[in-house]
């Protein structure tokens, strides 16, 4: 036995995570349920570093080093508990089964404990970065006991992403927590895609502005507070030009958004744990509207606009506010999603640090952005921070935006232009930071009619007041 760390199920993501680790000089052993994807694999790249190449799982387990470390990159679901219960028996006490795949946080803790109880360690961990995150170094999480990550940790960190040598990888948390975060990752980037979406909408409608104009727009933006990955894609997509037509290539991608699930989770965590993640949800329902095709079709040309044109005099500056109404709302949304890992870290116990999450999404992910420098700056000054908006620096970039960010809305609102995230989001930052919010008048009517009580805001107690009889206050 010589390999140092194992890969099963070598598709697109396997295949380049254990690339990623020969290139790094760890001997590697590798496996895949059709061998041909592990002989393609050797064939072809085999020259990159040291690969251990088996056909059955019980080879590819006898050629590692123990505690063994397997990582399992098999598709989500019933697969990936098909690989683990073919593993099991053929692993030995302290041994470290690591699944990288997209697996929903819940799955995790069942899996973690169903092999704690073999002695064994479950490793659920977030890889993110997509194909080419995995061979160049993405961004990870991984959850589990500190234990395992003791003999993980230096691996991971080593083919992880840097950002100023700093690993985009560290110890999340127990059982489900790095799955958990890598859901929250996702949700995030849900709200950061609609945000953008919404931007290019405002400049487009605004300004009447081409593909083009606005792919330049976002290439300025990317030298400022807003520079991150989705915002230079952004950029590269709005400038090219679709081969067949000669058109702007977004000007001929039909506007149906897909989803593969990860929104849907981060959404309906939010609602179990009482978390308003509105940014998230909203983005994850504007694919769903965007994909409703009866309704839409319904609805087109037949419900009333009574909008008006826009006319936009200042251009420069409308440009200015629609980038300062992104940035405030992008800042609401990943407040909102900070809070849903606080949340949750409570709820099952994971202790997880929050600027360590932003230390390592700034790299090697999909939201990678200069603006998590500020996110674990925030949680350095204070790491029970109760709401990110709240830190002097969040307070300080939005509280500049919040004029533009009310133009941009209502201007928005006025001409008929859909902006659900970025509404959604300036409705939530009126909302936490009202002294006091219409709650009162839900609480007075839940008592009507179910009697479920009241608190005063002048005396303690809980109280019920006899609608139906002589409305006289009781203490409940
Ligand atoms: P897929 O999700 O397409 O899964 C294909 C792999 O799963 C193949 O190796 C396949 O083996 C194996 N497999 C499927 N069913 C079984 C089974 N019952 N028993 C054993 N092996 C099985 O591959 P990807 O590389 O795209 O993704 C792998 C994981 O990484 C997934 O969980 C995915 O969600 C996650 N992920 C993917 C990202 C991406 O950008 N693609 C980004 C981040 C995470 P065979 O070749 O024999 O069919």
């Amino acid at each position: 036995a010589r390999a140092q760390i194992g890969v099963t199920g070598l598709a697109v993501m396997g295949r380049n995570l254990a690339r990623n680790l020969a290139r790094n000089g760890f001997v590697v052993a590798v496996h895949n349920r059709s061998a041909g994807r592990m002989h393609s694999l050797v064939a072809e790249h085999g020259d990159e570093g040291e690969f251990v190449g088996s056909e059955t799982l019980a080879d590819f387990v006898a050629s590692l080093e123990r505690p063994r470390k397997v990582i399992v990159m098999v598709k989500a679901g019933g697969p990936t508990d098909a690989v683990i219960d073919e593993l099991v028996p053929l692993l030995d006490e302290g041994d470290i089964v690591i699944d990288a795949g997209n697996a929903h946080f819940p799955d995790t803790r069942r899996r973690e404990a169903a092999l704690k109880a073999e002695g064994l360690h479950f490793v659920g961990t977030g890889v993110s970065g997509g194909e080419e995150g995995a061979l160049l170094g993405p961004s990870i999480m991984p959850g589990g006991s500190r234990e395992s990550y003791e003999w993980l940790g230096p691996i991971l960190e080593k083919i992880s992403a840097k950002v100023d040598g700093v690993p985009c990888c560290t110890y999340v948390g127990p059982d489900g927590a790095g799955h958990f975060v890598k859901m929250v990752h996702n949700g995030i980037e849900y709200a950061d895609m609609q945000l953008i979406a919404e931007a290019y909408d405002l400049l487009k409608q605004g300004l009447g502005a081409t593909a083009q104009e606005i792919g330049e727009i976002f290439a300025r933006w990317n030298t400022g507070d807003l520079e991150s990955f989705l915002i230079e894609i952004t950029a590269e997509v709005l400038a090219h030009t679709d081969a067949a037509t000669g058109a702007a290539f977004v000007d001929v991608v039909l506007d149906q958004a897909e989803q593969k699930g990860t929104g849907r989770w981060t959404v309906q965590n939010g609602l179990d744990l009482g978390v308003p993640i509105t940014g998230i949800a909203e983005a994850t329902f504007a694919r769903a509207l965007s994909g409703s095709v009866p309704q839409r079709g319904a609805a087109a040309g037949a419900l009333p606009a009574h909008a008006g044109t826009w006319d936009v005099q200042d251009r420069e500056a409308f440009v200015e506010d629609v980038r300062l109404a992104l940035y405030a709302s992008k800042v609401v949304a990943y407040s909102q999603g900070f809070d849903q890992i606080a949340a949750a870290s409570a709820e099952y116990g994971w202790d997880i640090d929050r600027g360590a999450m932003a230390r390592i999404w700034r790299g090697g992910c999909i939201i990678r952005a200069r603006f998590l420098n500020r996110i674990t700056e925030a949680y350095e000054r204070d790491a029970h921070l109760p709401l990110l908006l709240a830190d002097e620096y969040f307070t300080e970039a939005v509280g500049q935006g919040v004029q533009a960010w009310r133009r941009v809305v209502s201007q928005a609102a006025l001409n008929g232009v859909p902006t659900p995230a970025f509404s959604s989001s300036l409705a939530y930052y009126d909302g936490v930071r009202a002294e006091r919010l219409p709650a009162n008048l839900i609480q007075a009517q839940r008592d009507f009619f179910g009697a479920h009580t009241y608190r005063r805001t002048d005396r303690e107690g809980t109280f019920h007041t006899g609608w139906s009889t002589d409305r006289a206050e009781v203490e409940a």
